[in-house]
Parts: structure tokens; C-alpha cells; sequence
């Protein structure tokens, strides 16, 4: 099999052998339920309370159960979301920001729909997010502000400790999706005033299909899944052990990698891709603010050429990355993202969103830097958008 150079860990990250090994007893001679009576399942709960124990931990949490496992970050925006409005019925205005994820976006589409006035907070070309604006929209009809930590395209970080001080201000809940943040980042729910924040296990090598909502205490929730007593009655379904020691398990082993300079050494790599990239290939620019970036991340837009070409040609190096443009009905077009940072057309279609890991090594970088530039000229040769003299 040809070797894969997996360039593309803001979507998802390979589940580490130390975490896999951790959830495998789980599956099979320890299955049985952690709400049982008897023992053989009883023991499961003292591994959910490691488990929520390791997370809180990560994200520096005060009570561990502030931790609720849910099935996805998905699962955690909708409900943080869904909770704040049912939590404040006589409020009716939400705040989120012009780039989030789609499972923020489109619960407030819903609301929306729903009758709920909804400000979208904007950014600027950097991507930078926009702290005026914020303070001019809030009221005391905000029932919730979501924003998100660090951003999945670009990896821009937002300035969550004095976004939570606005929303806060004005009485509204705070809720962040973390999820490209987590496990890049130091997270710290204390200092930065969280009430509410998602997070998502297969981005920082633990399995999918587990993630996390941390609600800190004294917040005003309701439950999104009902049903059984589990998760203190805020999150109704059988615990799913193996992936809850799998979660636990990555968040202690992502603790030690940003502790030990892993790190760094992840966006050593990174800016060596970016330099060389803009080194050897004629109009191309970094999307994102440099100086304030998740350390895995680039966002390189190539002038004149589409980002899905230039991702089939780079396929046929066994190199992965992914493009910010979703074709929609046959029509290219930019993501929503760029297009909040009104990234130019001839630039926004041909973006590639590079996202590594502890495990790219500089090979794979140089693997990149030799086969990418052949790419562009050839492209550029045949492209529509090709540079008008
Ligand atoms: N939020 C952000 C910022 C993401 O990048 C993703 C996944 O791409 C999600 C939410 C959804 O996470 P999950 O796959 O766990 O539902």
C-alpha cells in the first residue's frame, strides 16, 4: 500500500495504540452495564469517574462532574445550545459568530426559523474575530453566546476570556465549541470563565463517536437526550465504557504532549511547510492570523487554481489535506468561512487547509514541498481562472 501523509488532522486524528489498547477489555470481558447492582458491572462506574477525573483534569475543570459524556461534539453544541434557551424562555436573541462549525450553525438556523433575533459576530481578512461588534449587539434579552475557541479552517484563535466577560456582563451563558482547540492548546475553563464547552475525542487521537460537554456548576441546564438517570439525569443512555476510557485515556496522553513541547514541535514542522510553500510558489497566501494560531494549522490559498484539483493531484502522492470549498449543487463554492474574511474569489476557491499532528514527520513535509509546486504550474496552465495578462 502506497504511504499515506496524512495532512489532514482537523478532521481527524488516527486513534493512538495506547488508547485503542485502553478501551479493548471494555468491548469484551468487561462489558457489563456501570448502572448494575452486581459488581461485574458496578466496577465499569469507577472507570467512568477515571475517566471523567482525566478530562477535567485536561480542560481544568474544578468538580469532575462538570464532565458530561456525550456521543459527539456535535451532541454537546446542540445541547449546550438547545439547554440556554430553554433554561431563559423569556429571552430571545442568540449570538453566535460568522465561522463556526456547522453544528452550531445550524441549531441557530433553527431557532431562527423559530422566531429568535440572531447576530452573527464577524471577523476580519485575518480572521480575527470581532470584539466591537459583539459589544454593540449584546442585551439583556442574550440568552446565549456560542463561539468558538479556535477556528477548523484557519486555526485562528478567538479571545474567549474576554468574550465569557461580555456575555457575562450582560447575563447571557457562554458556551465555546473547543474542539479544534483541545488537545492543540492549553484549555483552561477557570481562567478563560466558560459556563458551557464542547469538545470531540477523534481530534486528538482518541476514538469517534465520544465527546464531551462541560458545563461548570451553578449553570442553568436542561437535557437535550431523556431518559435514564445516567450523567446525573443531564445525559440519558447507556454509558458507552470502552469509548469513555478511550476519551479519558487521549486526554491524558494530549495533557503530556503539550506539557513535554510536542507541541511545538508540531508547528516547527508547520511553518516549515508554510515558508517553504511561499517560497517556491508564486501567488499564494497564508488565510488566518500568523500570530494567532492553533500550532497544527495552515490555510494556504494557491491564486487562480481550484482547491479540489489541487487536492486530486496530491491524492496521487498518498498526501491528505482538504480543501475550504464545498461543492454545493454542482457550484464551487468558497466556505463560508473564507468568504467571512472576503478572501478574493480567484483566491478563496483555491484554498488547502494543511492540519498535522505529533505524528507528521519531516519527511512527509518534504514530500509535500517537492511534489506541490509541479502541481500548481500544471494547473494553472489549463485553469479557467488563469491570470489575465
Ligand atoms: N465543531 C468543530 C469546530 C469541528 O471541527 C467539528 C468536527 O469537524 C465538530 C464540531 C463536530 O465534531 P463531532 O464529529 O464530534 O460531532
Amino acid at each position: 500500500m502506497k504511504k499515506v501523509v496524512y495532512l489532514d488532522n482537523n478532521a481527524t486524528t488516527q486513534c493512538a495504540p495506547e488508547v485503542v489498547e485502553a478501551m479493548l477489555p471494555y468491548f469484551s470481558e468487561k462489558y457489563g452495564n456501570a448502572s448494575s447492582m452486581h459488581n461485574f458491572g458496578g466496577e465499569n462506574r469507577r472507570v467512568i469517574d477515571a475517566a471523567r477525573h482525566q478530562v477535567a483534569q485536561f480542560i481544568h475543570a474544578q468538580y469532575d462532574d462538570e464532565i458530561i459524556f456525550t456521543s459527539c461534539a456535535s451532541e454537546s453544541d446542540n445541547t449546550a445550545i438547545f439547554s440556554a434557551v430553554r433554561a431563559f424562555p423569556h429571552k430571545k436573541h442568540i449570538i453566535t459568530s460568522a465561522v463556526e462549525h456547522p453544528a452550531v450553525m445550524e441549531p441557530f438556523r433553527y431557532l431562527e426559523s423559530r422566531g429568535y433575533r440572531v447576530d452573527h459576530i464577524g471577523v476580519d481578512e485575518k480572521g480575527r474575530f470581532n470584539m466591537t461588534q459583539l459589544k454593540e449587539v449584546i442585551d439583556e434579552d442574550t440568552a446565549i453566546v456560542s463561539i468558538m475557541w479556535a477556528n477548523s479552517e484557519t486555526g485562528t484563535i478567538f479571545p474567549i476570556e474576554e468574550i465569557a466577560k461580555v456575555a457575562h456582563a450582560h447575563g447571557a451563558i457562554f458556551h465555546t465549541d473547543a474542539v479544534q482547540a483541545v488537545g492543540k492548546i492549553p484549555v483552561d475553563v477557570q481562567k478563560t470563565g466558560v459556563d458551557m464547552l464542547s469538545l470531540s475525542a477523534h481530534k486528538f487521537h482518541g476514538p469517534k463517536g465520544i465527546g464531551v460537554l462541560y458545563v461548570k456548576r451553578g449553570t442553568r441546564f436542561l437535557p437535550y437526550l431523556m431518559g435514564g438517570h445516567q450523567e446525573k439525569h443531564r445525559r440519558a443512555g447507556t454509558e458507552n465504557v470502552p469509548y469513555i476510557v478511550g476519551i479519558g485515556k487521549a486526554a491524558e496522553l494530549a495533557q503530556k504532549r503539550l506539557a513535554d513541547g510536542t507541541m511545538k514541535k508540531v508547528a516547527a514542522l508547520r511553518d516549515e511547510l508554510e515558508k517553504g510553500i511561499l517560497a517556491t510558489i508564486p501567488d499564494v497566501k497564508v488565510n488566518g492570523d500568523p500570530a494567532n494560531r492553533v500550532p497544527n494549522t495552515t490555510n494556504i490559498s494557491f491564486g487562480y487554481v481550484e482547491g479540489e484539483s489541487i487536492l486530486m493531484f496530491l491524492n496521487e502522492f498518498g498526501i491528505c489535506a482538504s480543501s475550504g470549498s464545498a461543492c454545493t449543487s454542482g457550484s464551487l463554492e468558497p466556505s463560508h468561512v473564507l468568504r467571512a474574511m472576503k478572501v478574493p474569489f480567484e483566491f478563496a476557491h483555491g484554498s488547502i487547509r494543511f492540519s498535522l499532528s505529533d505524528q507528521t514527520t519531516k519527511e512527509d513535509v518534504s514530500l509535500v514541498l517537492k511534489e506541490l509546486p509541479p502541481i500548481i504550474e500544471r494547473l494553472r496552465k489549463i485553469s479557467p481562472f488563469s491570470k489575465m495578462a
